[in-house]
C-alpha cells in the first residue's frame, strides 16, 4: 500500500466538501476570495434578475455565513418590480434582502451569483460595474469573467455547488437554513437530479445537505407541486396554441392570458417542462410576455442542438440544453429569427 492510499483509507468516513479534482478554480482564487471577504466590513451580494432557485439559493446561503462572521450583508437582485417569486418564498434568510434602491451605489466588495454578464444583473449591473472588487460565482460556459475575481466552473451543475465551497472555505457550518438554500439551487438546476449534469459530486453534495435534516419533500412541493388555480387555465391556453414544426415544438403565453387570473409572470416557469416532453421535438421554445410587454424566450434542447449558441446569437445566453433571451419583436418575428439561428447550428 502506498503512503498516499493508506492516508486516504485512514481518514474518518466523511463526505468531502472540498472541490472535486476536476474543479478548474485554482486554490489561489479561493484564497483571494477569502482575503477580500476578511478585509471587507460590508459585503454586497446579488444574483440574476427574476431569480431561480440556484441564483437566490446560492446568494442566501453565502449571506447566512457572512452574517454569522459579523459582516454587514446586503443581498438583492435587480428587478424593476422587486419581489421574490412565490415559488421561492419558502427559502430562509429573506430578511437579508433589500430592494435595488437600497443597494450601495459603489460597493466595496460585491459578489454576484449565477449571472454570466452585467446585463443579467438588471438594475444592479451599474453597481457591479463600479464595485471596488467584484467576485463572480457562476457556472455558465459563456461567462467570460466580468469581475475582478472569477470563481467560475462551467462544468458545475449549479452555482450552488460553488456556493457550498465558499461556505465551507469560510468555515461556515452547514446548518439546515444554509442547506435548504443550497438544495433549492441544486435541485432546480439539475431538474431534480434528472439532467446529464447530475454527477456523483451532485449526489454527494445532496447527501451532505440532506444530512442536516432537510425536509426534501416539503421543498419539492414548494418548488414544483403547487400553483394557483389560474395556472391551470393559462397552461391550457399555452397548450392550446402549441405548434410542432419538424423537430421544434413551441408556444407562447401573453400578458392578457395571465391578467385574466392575476397570475404573476414567475408562475410560468414550469410550462416549458410540460411542452418539452414532446417526443417528436428536439428543441422546445416557450415565449413568455412579461409585465413590460417584452418576450422572455425560454428554450430547451434534448442534447443535439446547442440552444446556448442560438440564444447567444439573439442576445441572450445559457447552457447547451437550457438557454434564453429577451425579444422585443412580435411572436411571429421572434420565431422567424429563432428558426433562422437554429438552422445555423443544426
Ligand atoms: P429559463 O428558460 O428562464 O429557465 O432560462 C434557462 C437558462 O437560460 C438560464 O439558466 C439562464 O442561464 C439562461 N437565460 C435565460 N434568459 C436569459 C437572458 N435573457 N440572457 C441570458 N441568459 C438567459
Ligand atoms: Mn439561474
Ligand atoms: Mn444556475
Amino acid at each position: 500500500m502506498t503512503p498516499d492510499v493508506r492516508d486516504r483509507a485512514d481518514r474518518p468516513a466523511r463526505l468531502d466538501a472540498r472541490p472535486a479534482d476536476t474543479c478548474p478554480i485554482p486554490e489561489s482564487s479561493w484564497d483571494r476570495a477569502l482575503r477580500l471577504i476578511s478585509q471587507a466590513d460590508e459585503v454586497a451580494l446579488a444574483c440574476h434578475v427574476t431569480p431561480d432557485g440556484d441564483a437566490l439559493g446560492s446568494m442566501l446561503a453565502v449571506a447566512f455565513v457572512l452574517r454569522s462572521m459579523g459582516k454587514r450583508v446586503v443581498a438583492s437582485f435587480g428587478d424593476r418590480h422587486f419581489a421574490v417569486p412565490r415559488l421561492l418564498r419558502f427559502l430562509p434568510g429573506q430578511e437579508m434582502l433589500v430592494p435595488p434602491s437600497d443597494y450601495p451605489a459603489a460597493p466595496e466588495l460585491m459578489i454576484v451569483f449565477d449571472s454570466s454578464t452585467f446585463e443579467r444583473l438588471g438594475l444592479l449591473g451599474p453597481n457591479a460595474a463600479v464595485a471596488r472588487e467584484l467576485v463572480v460565482v457562476d457556472h455558465h460556459p459563456s461567462n467570460a469573467g466580468f469581475g475582478t475575481l472569477s470563481l467560475i466552473d462551467a462544468k458545475a451543475a449549479a452555482t450552488a455547488m460553488l456556493a457550498e465551497q465558499l461556505v465551507y472555505r469560510l468555515g461556515g457550518r452547514l446548518d439546515r437554513d444554509i442547506a435548504t438554500c443550497l438544495y433549492a439551487g441544486l435541485v432546480t438546476d439539475t431538474g431534480s437530479f434528472r439532467y446529464s449534469s447530475t454527477t456523483p459530486a451532485v449526489h454527494q453534495m445532496a447527501a451532505r445537505l440532506v444530512a442536516t435534516g432537510l425536509h426534501t419533500d416539503e421543498i419539492a412541493r414548494e418548488l414544483w407541486d403547487r400553483s394557483p388555480f389560474g395556472y391551470l387555465k393559462v397552461l391550457a391556453a399555452a397548450l392550446d396554441r402549441v405548434e410542432l414544426e419538424g423537430g421544434l415544438v413551441w408556444t407562447y403565453v401573453t400578458r392578457v392570458d395571465r391578467a385574466a387570473y392575476g397570475l404573476p409572470y414567475a408562475e410560468l416557469e414550469g410550462i416549458i417542462d410540460i411542452v418539452r416532453r414532446t417526443d417528436e421535438a428536439e428543441v422546445t421554445v416557450v415565449l413568455k410576455e412579461d409585465d413590460q410587454g417584452d418576450w422572455q424566450v425560454s428554450t430547451r434542447s434534448k442534447g443535439t442542438a446547442d440552444v446556448a449558441a442560438v440564444c447567444a446569437a439573439l442576445g441572450g445566453g445559457g447552457h447547451h440544453n437550457a438557454a434564453g433571451y429577451t425579444s422585443h419583436d412580435t411572436v411571429e418575428e421572434t420565431m422567424a429569427k429563432f428558426r433562422r439561428e437554429l438552422g445555423k447550428v443544426s
